[in-house]
């Protein structure tokens, strides 16, 4: 038998590498996987560089290595096979039913056979989830947490969670004072094998992300600084619960234009690589609650976006692909905005934040809920285009990670589990954000030259699917807002999106 670790299964201590300490160990490097979407370069890089690193430490620590750099997975499996023919390969389950019939018609086809064991990247099984789920054709997130909480115990005290609430969430939406400034996120400094991958993909994979979809118009990004083994995924857990844990609670749904980390973990790229797991980075957290070090309402936030969003999103998307790809109940059918890929916009929050995903390939999740989903949602981008978008360009985005967030939760698109479609205004971004101040849009106005697009787009949208939204019970109050508009009025906004939306094909906005 052979352990085949995909790119993103880097789990030494659990699964298969650790069951089965003499077999030998295949990892395949396959070029095509880069070319499938203009990924961001330290997507690319972060990806490699993490299996580089993996190889050399499985060999310095003994194990039998086959390292296949190649076009694409197919070649790689046909090199394995014609050096080990007939071999059995033992890997971790891919996220979908259809993804597994693919690899296993593959490996079959290369001249061997597979067998798949559990994702050890996550706390619950599919048999877990499955009969938690049953039969029912939607899932609640909140219902859902709290179950697992109950079969994890994690915060769990006699049956009850610990301090008397599941969730804190109204704890963890202040906005910091003028003064505050977030603690120095970690930057681990790429060493030479990093560095050579980086050029290595810079090279190999020009005329991507780059030059993705006008060409031309790509600042340099930052240094790469992105953990790329366990032992730096270790001190990035370290750094976060020490140093910014206790400043995440609060502030998690605040943005700031100076301050691209907030509080927020940036353990994400070690989660989805399984440098780190899920129950790892969880017992930290409540451990620093129980010696004092963090309160409840920031590690409770914590463990809801660990234990809670992270394991259902990935559970959903198993069980709703591929439909869910694909899903656009709204009919949303416009084009990405070009300023998604170039950053060019005169509106402050927007500019900022594609800046940073084109700089260092991130942002956090309520500036791509809230600010890049939104936006979206009411502009009414086509789903699988703003997806792609989401997919290619962040650093810990993989397609079970993005669709049920981007297509779902910001677009909602199939209304599986999203109870109502997230859309605001400028008054949430003003509420949530200092970006409104130094803008040139006015974020008080609807309509006319210089209104803030989010304004007219936001009514607009609720005008365009009144239809199908009206009759929700949580859409109710912003539908009597709408109702208080007169004909002129409507008119006006109807207009003014318009206008915005041709100035965005323009790349006049
Ligand atoms: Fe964004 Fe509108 Fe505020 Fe400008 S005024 S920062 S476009 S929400």
């Amino acid at each position: 038998m052979t352990v085949w670790l995909r790119g993103d299964h880097l789990v030494r201590r659990r699964g298969p590498l650790a069951d089965r300490p003499d077999d030998r160990v295949l990892l395949v490097e396959s070029e095509s996987f880069g070319r499938k979407l203009p990924y961001h370069p330290h997507k690319l890089t972060l990806v490699f560089s993490a299996m580089r690193h993996f190889r050399d430490e499985l060999r310095e620590a003994g194990r039998r290595v086959e390292y296949y750099s190649v076009g694409s997975f197919r070649e790689g499996l046909e090199a394995y096979f014609e050096a080990y023919p007939g071999e059995t390969l033992v890997t971790p389950s891919p996220p979908t039913p259809s993804e597994r019939t693919r690899l296993e018609a593959m490996v079959e086809s290369a001249g061997g056979s597979v067998e798949f064991v559990a994702d050890e990247r996550f706390c619950c099984s599919r048999a877990m989830f499955d009969e938690w789920a049953g039969d029912a054709d939607g899932y609640r997130h909140e219902d859902f947490y709290r179950f697992l909480r109950r079969e994890t115990g994690y915060l769990m005290a006699d049956g009850e969670p610990v301090g008397g609430s599941w969730n804190y969430d109204e704890e963890n939406r202040e906005t910091p004072p003028d003064d505050w400034t977030a603690p120095e996120p970690p930057n681990f400094e790429p060493d030479e094998l990093t560095r050579d991958t980086a050029a290595w993909v810079r090279e190999t994979f020009a005329g991507g992300y780059d030059a993705e979809p006008y060409g031309g118009d790509w600042a340099d990004p930052e240094t790469f600084r992105w953990p790329v083994t366990r032992r730096q995924a270790v001190r990035a857990l370290d750094d976060f619960v020490e140093n910014r844990l206790t400043e995440f609670g609060p502030y998690q749904d605040a943005m700031r234009r100076s301050e691209w980390a907030m509080g927020h973990s940036l353990l994400s790229t070690s989660l989805n690589l399984g440098l780190l797991g899920p129950a790892e980075v969880i017992k930290r957290a409540i451990a620093a609650y129980e010696d004092g070090d963090a309160p409840l309402y920031s590690v409770e936030g914590f463990v809801r976006q660990i234990l809670g969003w992270r394991e259902f999103l990935r559970h959903v998307y198993r069980r709703e692909m591929p439909a869910l790809a694909e899903a656009n109940q709204l009919g949303a059918d416009e084009d990405l905005p070009a300023f998604y890929w170039t950053g060019d916009t005169e509106m402050a929050c927007l500019s900022d934040v594609v800046d940073g995903v084109r700089r260092r390939g991130y942002s956090h999740h309520i500036e791509r809920l809230m600010l890049l989903s939104n936006f979206g949602l009411v502009y009414g981008v086509e789903p699988r285009q703003l997806n792609r978008w989401f997919h290619a360009g962040y650093v810990d985005a993989f397609h079970w990670v993005t669709t049920p967030n981007v297509v779902e939760m910001g677009l909602f698109g199939a209304g599986v589990f999203a109870t109502k479609p997230y859309a605001a205004s400028a008054n949430y971004v003003d509420r949530m954000s200092d970006y409104c101040s130094g803008c040139p849009y006015d974020k008080t106005k609807a309509t006319g030259e210089g209104a803030c697009p989010f304004n007219a787009l936001y009514w607009e949208f609720l005008d365009r699917n009144e239809n199908r939204l009206r009759s929700n019970h949580r859409m109710g109050l912003v539908y009597n807002h709408l109702d208080n508009k007169d004909d002129g009025e409507r008119a006006a906004i109807r207009e003014r999106a318009d206008d915005v939306r041709s100035k965005a094909e323009r790349g006049d906005l």
